[in-house]
C-alpha cells in the first residue's frame, strides 16, 4: 500500500474510535447524571458491549500494516502515529475477555461501592473489591509484560511515568509539606469559617458566572449535578458537573471552577485535531495542572477571591465575614479533614501519598482487600493524627477503586506539582495579573494556558509540553514556595 493512503486509512479509522470513545464517555456521563437506578445492570452490559467494539478495533490487525507503512509528513502526524501504535500495542496485550469483563464488573462495582459507602457497610463492598483488584491485577500483569503491574497501570494514565518516580516526587514535596503544615497548625492566627446558609438557585447561579469568567463555553457545553464532580468529554461537547451544600457554598464554586479547569483544556484543543488520538488532554497529570491552577492558584487567589466576595455580597447579602482579607483567609483556610476532595491546598498531597503507597501495595500484591480498611485507617492516624470515624470517611470515600482507576491517584500530585511550575512561569510573564484578576478577569492566565498548553492537544508529551510552557524542567520548588508564601502572609508565620 503506497505510504499515504496507509496513513489516510490509519487515520480514518482512528477518527472513527476515538468518535466511539467519546459515545462510551457520552454513557459514564449519563449514568453519573440522569440515569435510572434501575438501570444500573443494563448499563453494565451497554458499556462491556462497547468496550468489547473498540477492543477489536484497538487490536485490528490491519493497524499493524497501517503503521508499518505509514510516513506522517509532520509533527503533529507523527504525534498521531505514535499514539495509534501505543494504544494499538497495549491493547493487544489485554485479551479481550479481560477488557469487556473489567468494564461490566466496574460498571456494576460503582453502584454496589455507593450504596456501601452510603450504609458505611465495608464488607458489602469488599468481595467486589477483591473481584476489582484481581481484575486489575491481572490486566497491569499482562500489560507489563513481565515489567511491574502498578507502572503499566500508571502508564494508562500517566504515559511515561513510573511508579518509582510518582514516589520519588511524593519525597520531594513531603518535608516542607509536613513542616508547613505542623507550622499552620501550632500558629495562633485562626481564620474564621464561613457559617450561615446560602440558597441553592443562588449558589447555581453564581457557579455559571464563574464558569463563563474562566472561559468556559456553555455553546459546546453544559453544567448538571453530581455526587462527585466531574468533567467529560471533548472538542466540541465538554460536559461538566457540580454539586450544592448550603453550609458550604466554596464547595460548588470551587468544584465548578476546577472542572471548568479541565473542561477549559478539552475546548480549547487546536480545532485540527478533533476526533483524532491528539485531539483532548495528553494526560491525567496535566489535565490536573489546569483544574488546580484555575481553581487554586488563580480561583484561590487573594485578587480574585475580593472580586468573589463582592459577587457574594450581591447574591446573599452579609454573611459575617468583614474585610477582604478575612474571607481571602476563609477560602483558604487549613484544616485537618478526612475527606480528599474538601482538603486545602496544604493537606492535599498527604492524602494522595497515602493512596499511592496503598494501591501500589494492592496491585504488587503486598496488601490484600481484606487488610486495606485496616491499612488505611492505621496511615490516616500516622499521617493526619486522627482517627477515622467511619469508613465513608476512610477507605470508602474515593469512587477510584470501584471502578479500577489504579495508578491514578498519583496524577493528582503531579497536577500540583505541574499547576506551581505554570504559575511561576505565569507570573513572570503577567506582571499586571493581579489588578485584573481583582476585578474579576482572568482572561489573561487562561489564555496563557490556552496559548501554551491546551492548544496542543497530545502534541507533546506530557512532560515536554509543561516543560515547554514554563521555559525549564518541572519540578517541586515553585509549589512548595508558593505554598509557603500564600500560608505564611495569611497565618502569619
Ligand atoms: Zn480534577
Amino acid at each position: 500500500m503506497p505510504k499515504n493512503d496507509a496513513l489516510g486509512a490509519l487515520m480514518a479509522h482512528a477518527r472513527e474510535t476515538t468518535a466511539l470513545e467519546q459515545v462510551a464517555g457520552r454513557l459514564g456521563w449519563d449514568q453519573e447524571t440522569v440515569m435510572p437506578r434501575g438501570a444500573a445492570g443494563q448499563r453494565g452490559e451497554e458499556l462491556a458491549a462497547i468496550e468489547g467494539v473498540l477492543h477489536a478495533r484497538r487490536t485490528d490487525p490491519r493497524l499493524a500494516d497501517w503503521l508499518a507503512a505509514a510516513e506522517p509528513p509532520d509533527d503533529a502526524g507523527r504525534a498521531q502515529v505514535a499514539k495509534i501504535r501505543r494504544s494499538h500495542d497495549r491493547a493487544r496485550r489485554v485479551p479481550a475477555r479481560l477488557a469487556q469483563e473489567i468494564a461490566r464488573v466496574t460498571s456494576l462495582s460503582q453502584g454496589l461501592w455507593a450504596e456501601a459507602r452510603a450504609q458505611d457497610d465495608v464488607a458489602a463492598f469488599l468481595p467486589t473489591l477483591a473481584e476489582v483488584v484481581r481484575l486489575k491485577r491481572e490486566e497491569g500483569e499482562a500489560l507489563a509484560g513481565g515489567g511491574c503491574p502498578y507502572d503499566a497501570l500508571l502508564d494508562e494514565y500517566e504515559p511515561g511515568m513510573t511508579g518509582a518516580e510518582a514516589a520519588a516526587m511524593f519525597d520531594s514535596l513531603r518535608p516542607r509539606l509536613v513542616a508547613l503544615r505542623g507550622r499552620i497548625l501550632g500558629a495562633t492566627r485562626r481564620p474564621a469559617a464561613l457559617s450561615g446558609s446560602f440558597g441553592t438557585e443562588a449558589q447555581l447561579r453564581l457557579s455559571r458566572e464563574l464558569a463563563t469568567v474562566f472561559g468556559y463555553d456553555f455553546s459546546r457545553g453544559r453544567i448538571d449535578i453530581a455526587v462527585h464532580p466531574f468533567s467529560s468529554g471533548s472538542g466540541n461537547d465538554v460536559r461538566i458537573t457540580t454539586r450544592v451544600a448550603e453550609s458550604d457554598p466554596f464547595n460548588c464554586f470551587y468544584s465548578t471552577i476546577h472542572e471548568v479547569g479541565h473542561a477549559a483544556y478539552e475546548q480549547n484543543v487546536d480545532p485540527g485535531y478533533l476526533l483524532t488520538p491528539i485531539g483532548g488532554g495528553v494526560s491525567m497529570g496535566v489535565h490536573e495542572s489546569q483544574s488546580r491552577i484555575y481553581e487554586n492558584q488563580l480561583g484561590r487567589s487573594q485578587a480574585f477571591t475580593g472580586w468573589l466576595l463582592a459577587r457574594m455580597r450581591e447574591g446573599f447579602g452579609e454573611f459575617g465575614i468583614a474585610t477582604p482579607e478575612a474571607f481571602f483567609a476563609a477560602v483558604n483556610r487549613v484544616q485537618p479533614g478526612f475527606i480528599r476532595t474538601e482538603a486545602d491546598e496544604v493537606h492535599y498531597n498527604l492524602h494522595i501519598m497515602l493512596r499511592f503507597d496503598l494501591e501500589r501495595a494492592l496491585i504488587r500484591g503486598e496488601l490484600e482487600v481484606g487488610d486495606l480498611d485496616a491499612a488505611w485507617n492505621a496511615r490516616f492516624l500516622a499521617d493526619f493524627g486522627v482517627a477515622v470515624d467511619r469508613p465513608r470517611h476512610g477507605m470508602l470515600q474515593d469512587v477510584h477503586w470501584s471502578v479500577g482507576l489504579f495508578g491514578y491517584f498519583p496524577t493528582y500530585a503531579l497536577g500540583n506539582l505541574y499547576a506551581g511550575c505554570l504559575h511561576s512561569a505565569l507570573r513572570a510573564d503577567l506582571p499586571d495579573l493581579d489588578a485584573r484578576m481583582a476585578a474579576g478577569d482572568v482572561s489573561a492566565a487562561t489564555g496563557w494556558l490556552r496559548e501554551k498548553v491546551q492548544r496542543h492537544g497530545g502534541l507533546y508529551a506530557p512532560r515536554e509540553v509543561i516543560g515547554r510552557a514554563c521555559g525549564f524542567e518541572p519540578a517541586a520548588g515553585p509549589l512548595l514556595d508558593y505554598l509557603e508564601a500564600k500560608f505564611g502572609a495569611i497565618y502569619g508565620l
